[in-house]
């Protein structure tokens, strides 16, 4: 089993996973764009490489997760990139949510070293990667997967090996067609009930154990009726799963009437300059069609 871990991308979700590793007793080589996040992390017992080349060079397993295509694409393939400095038959394991067709390119790519790779894109939130409970969907060949189940293990609870390479990233899409659905329901549901007069705090308390129960609900409702859109995950990033999303779908030629209404209503909260805010913002686009504003009373 491989004891060192080199670690691209420590954002919202990098950092607390990269940690959870270290707890797990990995040596942890870290590598971030914003050189600040890799030095925080050196206090906390990660080594700190100076460009993805150079973790690539002295890790046998890789791991990424930044924010869209193009960034796997450059931190992997770009200048510097963890190909040029890969040795055969190690594994770059991909936790970033994105394209399934670029993921094939990828893996293409870096078999041409004699290079493995797992998409192992992640599900839970940033709450999940502190807390080490993310659910893990995989895609790429059994026994590497099998290989590097303990690192996987330290960062995930739920963690399904489903298929070769990009599987792992279309049941993410699958997964984002649920969230989408499901957090359009609480806003739809926070908004009648506001309207109507309900304690929005009991209301969810009531709802919540029941078959109407989510993580979406417990998580974010009360966050919403707080009025607390700081992001866990941020609307700018689920439109671009959702643009993932609706170019598999019109690869498949597969409606998705309810997906395609919340990607638009994201569309009108990017307009309104609320990208950066969290998903659950989708209430204030809700709130302007309804007229009202969803607030617990004090
Ligand atoms: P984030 O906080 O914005 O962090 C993005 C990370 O990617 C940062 O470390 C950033 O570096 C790095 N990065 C972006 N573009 C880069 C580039 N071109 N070259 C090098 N580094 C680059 O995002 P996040 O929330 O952690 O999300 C990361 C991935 O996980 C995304 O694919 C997202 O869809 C997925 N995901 C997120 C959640 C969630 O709840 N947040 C849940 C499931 C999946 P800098 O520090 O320099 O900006």
């Amino acid at each position: 089993m491989e004891k060192r871990v080199g670690f691209i991308g420590l954002g919202i979700m990098g950092m607390p996973m990269a940690y959870n590793l270290i707890k797990a007793g990995f040596e942890v080589v870290v590598y971030n764009r914003t050189v600040s996040k890799a030095e925080q992390m050196v206090s906390g017992g990660a080594k700190k490489a100076d460009s993805p080349r150079e973790l690539a060079a002295e890790s046998p397993v890789v791991i990424t997760i930044v924010s869209d295509t193009p960034d796997v694409e450059s931190v992997i393939l770009g200048e510097n990139g963890v190909i040029e400095g890969i040795k055969p038959d190690s594994v770059v394991i991909d936790m970033s949510t994105i394209s399934p067709q670029a993921t094939q390119k990828i893996a293409a790519r870096l078999k041409e070293k004699g290079v493995h790779m797992l998409d192992a894109p992640v599900s839970g939130g940033e709450q999940g990667a502190i807390s080490g409970t993310l659910s893990i969907m995989v895609g790429g060949d059994a026994k590497i997967f099998e290989r590097c189940q303990s690192i996987l293990n330290a960062m995930g609870s739920n963690i399904i090996h489903v298929g070769r390479n990009s599987m792992g990233q279309t049941v993410k899409l699958m997964n984002q067609i649920l969230v989408a659905g499901n957090l359009n329901a609480v806003v739809e549901a926070l908004v009648f009930a506001q309207k109507s007069g309900v304690d929005l705090e009991k209301a969810i308390d009531a709802v919540k154990g029941g078959a109407a129960g989510s993580w979406q609900l417990a998580n974010l409702a009360p966050r919403i009726i707080r009025r607390d859109f700081q992001p866990g995950f941020m609307v700018d990033l689920m439109q671009k799963d959702l643009n993932l999303v609706m170019d598999a779908a019109k690869a498949v030629k597969i409606p998705l009437p309810v997906t395609s209404f919340v990607h638009h209503m994201y569309y009108s909260l990017q307009s309104a300059g609320e990208g950066k805010s969290g998903t659950q913002a989708l209430v204030k686009a809700m709130e302007r069609i309804a007229g009202v504003e969803v607030r617990q009373l004090p």
